[in-house]
């Protein structure tokens, strides 16, 4: 029983409408109408993403910057243009910005190998307890190359950061500060704009990975004032493997190259080779054009969903689904609670597996995901081994969230009986 009364659905109309154009939502899992709450790990992505790949990869298919015939042109156009989209979405200040990787982790690399170049024995980089893997291994990494020591800010029980042990473990050796802009596994919105000034005041530079923010709300890389930011277009509602680097055009032209190769020179001679101009400087070999194309179409979609309304709608499902999950599902505790949470459910059901209950609701159609969510410290951190996460994306219904809800209370049935 639904003991929880519904909000009054919005007229979000073009939100509603939008469903529709994400083919992969209508499709039958076990029989049973997909409900898909896994957007987190990776967003379905609309019709027009399908296409633009489509005919990149059926009419287009050539290598860029390279040809000068018509196939090659074509392709340098629509990944050029795609790195103008990817400026505006952001709002940098210019394509010399905008570096293509392969996803977030890469992006992060890149920064940890490049930008890490600097740091020796003594030097500081500070990270938060609720990074994601890729934002605490490869600064690991660099650490173990350089000497240089990660120091990690903790966070309260509700799962915000606690800005003052924050601010206190800034100074003057702090290199890097690196921070989810949104947490995967909680949810937590951190206050970057406030983080990354406090950084900078210590001197630091400051990298943003922005992979669960980007889906979610508008983001202006000038206003945040960030050095780096770093997002994954697979979560964006475009292809896996494309990402991207924002960096400020200071500080990539002074970097040295992360990887060696094609595109990414001027001149070689066996005694020395010279780079080529931003961002071709980060970009070495073949880049993957068709993802890229398809990022770019993403983002053309992208531009014209409301963002406002993406918000507020997004909001409203994961206050519902918070609410009949610690309503109507016995058991069940929520794992993150901070006051400013974007999307993701994190929860445990004491007594079932995570895994298990991953499992029962997949036979209902019910996609979400199940373990430590590339993010080991937070479950240590709360006492758990792993959490069953729902996340949202905004073309997710209430009807989605009754469906999660009768999947779990079956959950709950299964065990007790
Ligand atoms: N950071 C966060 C916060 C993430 O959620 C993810 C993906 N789960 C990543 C980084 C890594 O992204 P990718 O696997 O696309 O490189």
């Amino acid at each position: 029983m639904n003991t929880v009364e519904r909000p009054t659905p919005r007229p979000w109309r073009d939100l509603a409408a939008a469903r529709h154009d994400f083919p992969a939502l209508y499709q039958l899992v076990h029989g049973k109408p997909l409900v898909y709450l896994d957007n987190a790990a990776s967003s379905q992505s609309p019709r027009a993403v399908h296409e633009a790949t489509a005919q990149q990869q059926a009419r287009d298919h050539s290598n860029v910057h390279r040809g000068v015939h018509a196939l090659s042109e074509r392709s340098t156009a629509a990944y050029e243009g795609a790195r103008h989209k990817v400026r505006r979405f952001i709002n940098a200040a210019s394509t010399e910005e905008i570096v293509f990787t392969r996803g977030t982790t890469e992006s992060i690399n890149l920064v940890a190998a490049s930008f890490g170049q600097q740091l020796k024995a003594g030097d500081e980089i500070l990270i938060t307890w609720m990074e994601h893997h890729s934002n605490i291994v490869p600064w690991q990494l660099l650490c173990e190359r350089t000497g240089a020591r990660l120091v990690v800010a903790p966070i309260h029980d509700d799962g915000s950061l606690d800005i003052r042990a924050f601010e206190q473990r800034l100074g003057a050796r702090t290199k890097i500060v690196a921070i989810a802009h949104v947490s995967n596994a909680l949810g937590t919105i951190n206050p970057v704009v406030e983080l990354t000034a406090k950084a900078h005041a210590a001197g630091a530079i400051v990298l943003v990975d922005g992979a669960q923010a980007v889906p979610h709300q508008r983001i202006d890389v000038q206003a945040l004032d960030c050095d780096f930011y770093a997002f994954s277009g697979h979560k964006m509602f475009g292809p896996t493997g494309t990402g991207v680097l924002y960096g400020k055009r200071v500080l990539l032209a002074a970097l040295p190259p992360y990887q060696g190769g094609g595109d990414m020179i001027l001149t070689v001679s066996f005694e020395r080779s010279t780079y080529n101009s931003l961002p071709y400087k980060f970009e070495a070999g073949t880049p993957n054009i068709t993802g890229v194309v398809g990022l770019g179409a993403a983002i053309d979609y992208l531009e014209g969903i409301d963002f406002d309304a993406v918000a507020l709608h997004e909001h409203a499902l994961l206050e519902y689904a918070t609410r009949r999950l610690l309503a109507d599902v016995p058991r069940a505790r929520v794992i993150g609670t901070a006051a400013a949470k974007a999307s993701v459910l994190s929860f445990v059901i004491d007594g079932i597996h995570p895994h298990d209950i991953g499992t029962i609701v997949d036979r209902d159609g019910v996609a979400i995901r199940t373990g430590h969510h590339c993010a080991m410290p937070i479950m240590e951190r709360f006492g758990v081994a792993a959490t069953a996460r729902a996340s949202f994306a905004f073309y997710n219904t209430f009807d989605d969230v009754d469906r999660l809800i009768a999947g779990l209370k079956r959950a709950v049935e299964i065990f007790r009986g």
